[in-house]
């Protein structure tokens, strides 16, 4: 209990940093250069500087009720989320651990995907805001996945009914004799998958930031779980938009940046691929 709550308030201050960086983040200057991650947080409307109460992750907002101090502007509920965020995904090792895993391997897991999700977290909040994905995030996401992959092979966590989110299922979609060829294709046919899509739409629909995470999460992932993210992303990507032309909110011409999307597939494959694969095919009676 107590682990927990450390690991939750460290990652609540982890979240905050994590959101003024994609406040601050702009496409001219990479995403670690020290104008995006130093200096004092202030204000986004009145350039106030913070004090320090102002800084405290969650206490702050709800003791600001959500506006600024100074020129009452609203805070954005970002802020909050982020915090949160940051701080559930602390408890990631909370969830990875399992007996039967080597503690050096539980170590390796944790910390990667600790940092893979703080990465999605980041890539949310700047596609969102921006429309476009820093190849700086790509780039640490493909990185984590090649370490990961050593590591899964080297403990024999990998073979036909081992190392994928969706359990068994993955055994009927093949590529499981050696986990380098399984995640290398997987980031070639993510990423083509994208390719494909960019060349039909004429790069309306997707664009190159989207086919690069493709890359980055096939080597993650591997196959066919980079499949099933990108199924479930298209799916709720398509019902997004068509809920917000429904309310007249977006039309057909703008549309939505599909990066957020990708990160929902990828944490509901890393919670739940498995089950929902069983009741689709329950679903199908098969
Ligand atoms: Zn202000």
């Amino acid at each position: 209990m107590f682990t927990a709550l450390l690991l939750f308030s460290f990652g609540l201050v982890i979240g905050s940093f994590l959101n003024v960086v994609s406040f601050r983040y702009s496409e001219e200057k990479n995403l670690f250069h020290t104008e995006h991650l130093g200096g004092r947080s202030k204000c986004r409307h009145c350039e106030q500087k913070l004090a320090w109460y102002e800084l405290v992750p969650v206490f702050s907002f709800l003791l600001q009720k959500g506006k600024c101090w100074v020129c009452y502007k609203k805070l954005s509920w970002q802020y909050l989320l982020m915090e949160v965020a940051g701080g559930l995904i602390f408890l990631l090792p909370l969830y990875l651990y399992n007996p039967i895993i080597p503690n050096s391997l539980f170590i390796i897991q944790s910390a990667i995907w600790i940092l893979a999700f703080l990465t999605f977290l980041l890539i949310w909040s700047i596609d969102f805001r921006l429309y476009l994905i820093p190849d700086e995030l790509n780039l640490v996401l493909g990185a984590l996945g090649l370490v990961l992959a050593d590591y899964t092979n080297l403990y024999g966590q990998f073979g036909n009914f081992k190392g994928s989110f969706l359990g068994s299922y993955a055994a009927l979609f093949g590529w499981r004799s050696n986990i380098w060829i399984n995640h290398f294709s997987a980031a070639l046919i993510g990423g083509a998958l994208v390719g494909l899509i960019i060349f039909l739409s004429k790069g309306k629909g997707m664009g190159m930031g989207d086919l690069k995470m493709m890359l980055a999460l096939g080597l993650l992932y591997g196959w066919p779980d980079v499949l099933f993210i990108f199924i479930i992303a298209s799916v709720i990507g398509a019902a997004a938009s068509l809920a917000l032309m429904l309310f007249h909110k977006k039309t057909l011409k703008d549309a939505l940046p599909f990066g957020p999307f990708l990160v929902i597939g990828a944490i509901l494959v890393f919670f739940w691929g498995e089950a929902i694969l069983r009741s689709y095919f329950n679903f199908f009676g098969l």
